[in-house]
């Protein structure tokens, strides 16, 4: 995906504030943080929606949540922390290529907006 903000960012094309990375994964500081701590995770392979994921992403969605747990422990979220993953237009999706959010470092409320 030529386009894509986030798979420019896993081809290195723009730099974002990575906070983890491994072979499958891209992991970096949202530019607009929503707490402390805002990171968002994403598969290295474009993925556009929660909706696309298909049975062979199994593993790699398995390995984002624990990469979650991961950074939430390198950032000192001790107390704990939120994990979102928006899917389309009522679910506030801005960016169509798969991320979890991992939010931290102010206690969080319920519902979301
Ligand atoms: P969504 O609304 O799709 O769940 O979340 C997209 C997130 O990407 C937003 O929190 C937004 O602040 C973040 N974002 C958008 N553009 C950029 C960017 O260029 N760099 C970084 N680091 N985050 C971005
Ligand atoms: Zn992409």
């Amino acid at each position: 995906m030529n386009d894509c903000l986030f798979c420019k960012m896993a081809r290195g094309e723009i730099k974002p504030d990575i906070v983890f990375e491994d072979e499958a994964l891209l992991a970096f500081r949202d530019i607009n943080p929503q707490a402390p701590v805002h990171c968002l995770i994403i598969p290295k392979r474009h993925i556009a929606t929660l909706d696309d994921l298909t049975p062979a992403d199994e593993a790699i969605v398995g390995r984002m949540v624990r990469a979650a747990q991961q950074i939430a422990a390198t950032q000192g979220l001790t107390r704990g922390y939120r994990t979102v993953m928006n899917c389309k237009s009522d679910g506030g999706q801005a960016v169509y290529h798969i991320h979890l959010h991992v939010l931290g470092g102010r206690q969080m409320s319920w519902p979301p907006g």
